[in-house]
């Protein structure tokens, strides 16, 4: 669009200019976009869909030949121009770095800012008290900038408007009884929020800095470091629990589902009455990186056939290195259920987005296929792990 407004404002001035805008998809996506990128056809401004092959200076007049194929008419372009702009995609200031880096922000994919949620907080960044707006987030115009700057100035209102600053109770913690200052917890954190208090000897969890994602649990195997509202004993507990009804010919799949996705598609699901295995059973969690190896060898001790371990797509994540150290305590599970002669396909881990029914449905529904085929496990394999 930036490329259409430019070419608009110089055949403004400059009628008589003959101006081509070499394009490989357009998207006029925001209100009036489509009426602006119409109007700026109508003034003569021609779109060629197809990427520029080569440009060379005629020595002669020294105008630039430029060289395209046109893929909707199939003809090959070859013409003269007196000046030839590169129309380049945005990409976040190299200044910012520093106030990542700083601040432990996250970024997305694309490399821009990542918000805390899509949908649900689009201006929070996963540091309690940071917004962001505008193109720190990722490429936009003026008014969705304004919008977007309104919002962050609001939210940052209702922060400074508390007289004390509330963090989330969902954090994680250490039992000071359990820790031997081993510290290999210590590097774990995304956030650095794990340190070594040199007076105790013994790690301490800065709830200022934690997020709440769980993924630091699984480092510590005696099981000091814990979480609120997800303890370790509240876990096993509900991994009994759901297992306690199994009868001798049931199968059993533990869902452990991730709170802003998985639990969010599982539930929709459920509100529309779609069908999926009768054998599931679901345990939410902040974050599937929260369910430690202890966790999902427990369960399968404990009678588990299957485990699904479901979190956000990384790009929408407000944990995007959920799913890598997820992945990581599945290596141990996966050794540990060879170990003990169990098909490693029994666990598997996937990404969902909120609004994705139909896939959960096929992973849910799938491994209740796969179980089929697969052979009962036997009581002497489940008692080695
Ligand atoms: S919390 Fe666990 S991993 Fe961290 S220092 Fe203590 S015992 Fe070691
Ligand atoms: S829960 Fe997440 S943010 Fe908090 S200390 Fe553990 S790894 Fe760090």
């Amino acid at each position: 669009m930036y490329a259409t407004k430019l070419a608009s404002l110089l055949k403004q001035v400059k009628p008589e200019k003959e101006i081509y805008i070499f394009y490989t998809d357009i998207r006029a996506y925001g209100k009036g976009f489509e009426e602006y990128y119409k109007k700026a056809q109508t003034m003569g401004i021609k779109y060629i869909r197809g990427k520029v092959a080569e440009l060379e200076e005629n020595p002669e007049n020294k105008k630039v030949i430029l060289r395209a194929e046109d893929t909707l008419s199939r003809q090959v372009i070859e013409s003269e121009f007196d000046l030839v702009v590169l129309s380049t995609g945005l990409q976040l200031s190299n200044s910012s770095e520093k106030i990542i880096n700083f601040l432990k922000l996250t970024k997305s994919s694309d490399g821009f800012l990542q918000e805390a949620h899509p949908k649900y907080k689009p201006v929070d960044t996963n540091i309690e008290g940071v917004f962001i707006a505008g193109t720190a987030q990722g490429p936009k115009d003026i008014p969705d900038t304004v919008a977007q700057a309104s919002a962050a100035a609001a939210r940052s209102m209702v922060s400074l408007a508390q007289k004390e600053f509330q963090v989330d109770p969902m954090l994680a913690y250490v039992h000071p009884d359990k820790c031997d200052g081993c510290g290999d917890c210590l590097n774990v954190c995304p956030k650095d929020a794990i340190v070594m208090n040199k007076e105790t000897g013994k790690a301490e969890v800065l709830e200022a800095l934690c997020i709440g994602c769980g993924a630091c649990l699984p480092s510590c195997s005696k099981e000091a470091l814990d979480f609120h509202g997800y303890t370790n004993d509240q876990m096993y507990a509900a991994i009994q629990g759901v297992l306690d009804q199994k009868k001798e010919n049931e199968t059993r799949i533990i869902i452990f589902a991730d709170d802003t996705c998985t639990y969010r598609v599982a539930d929709a699901v459920g509100i529309r009455k779609m069908k999926y295995s009768e054998d599931t059973r679901i345990i939410r969690v902040p974050s599937s990186s929260r369910i430690s190896p202890n966790l999902m060898l427990y369960a399968f001790k404990e009678g588990a056939d299957a485990i699904i371990l479901g979190d956000c797509v990384k790009k929408s994540s407000r944990f995007p290195w959920s799913k890598e150290m997820t992945e990581k305590s599945l290596e141990i599970v996966n050794e540990k259920l060879k170990s003990a002669g169990i098909d490693g396909r029994r666990v598997v881990f996937s990404e969902f987005s909120a609004g994705a029914l139909n896939y959960f449905l096929n992973i849910v529904n799938g491994m209740a296929e796969n179980l089929k085929q697969y052979e009962r496990i036997k009581e002497t394999q489940r008692k080695e792990l």
